[in-house]
């Protein structure tokens, strides 16, 4: 488990334990029960869940499955605040590859380095990358949407090991 992840358990976890009234962190649905012991205990992790998530989670355990935290309600990125979508996107590119291209430089080397661990580094690109749209770990490749189109920056792995950026735009 990646360090962002650990952080945002830690911190779903004391709010739980704080009696905080929220949401299903599973299911994102209002069915959480006071107080917060009375409900069920996750496999995937030390939370509480839903009785229908626990029931549910209980049904895949008999398959050899669960559902990755990563696309748990309580983890979907929100993003940060861009006026991306106000602008036109060769304006959008030049400012991403400007800004940006240090911290997607950095969750592209994590993603080839801890494949494994891919879904969390792409939920920490959200909160890192203001304005991103869309990621995708394997190949590499974020999406930023525009006024006019996307500005779209891609990242591989050179023969020597050096990260090569490329930049584009695309219709939509
Ligand atoms: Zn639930």
């Amino acid at each position: 488990m990646t360090d962002y992840m650990t952080h945002k358990l830690a911190d779903l976890r004391a709010r739980q334990e704080a009696e905080e009234h929220m949401s299903c962190p599973r299911c994102g649905a209002d069915t959480m029960k006071h107080p917060v012991h009375t409900n069920a205990m996750s496999r995937v992790a030390d939370i509480f869940i839903c009785d229908a998530c626990g029931t549910t989670e209980a049904l895949l355990a008999h398959m050899n499955q669960q559902t990755p935290l990563t696309n748990w309600a309580a983890f979907k990125p929100t993003g940060l605040p861009s006026d991306f979508k106000a602008r036109l996107a060769r304006d959008v590119l030049e400012e991403v590859v400007r800004n940006q291209t240090e911290t997607l430089t950095r969750i592209f080397r994590l993603c080839q380095d801890d494949p494994k661990n891919a879904a969390e580094y792409r939920l920490e690109a959200f909160e890192s990358c203001p304005g991103l749209t869309e990621l995708w770990t394997e190949p590499f490749a974020a999406k930023y949407q525009a006024l006019d189109g996307s500005a779209v920056v891609r990242l591989t792995m050179s023969g020597d090991g050096h990260p090569l950026l490329e930049a584009g735009l695309a219709d939509k």
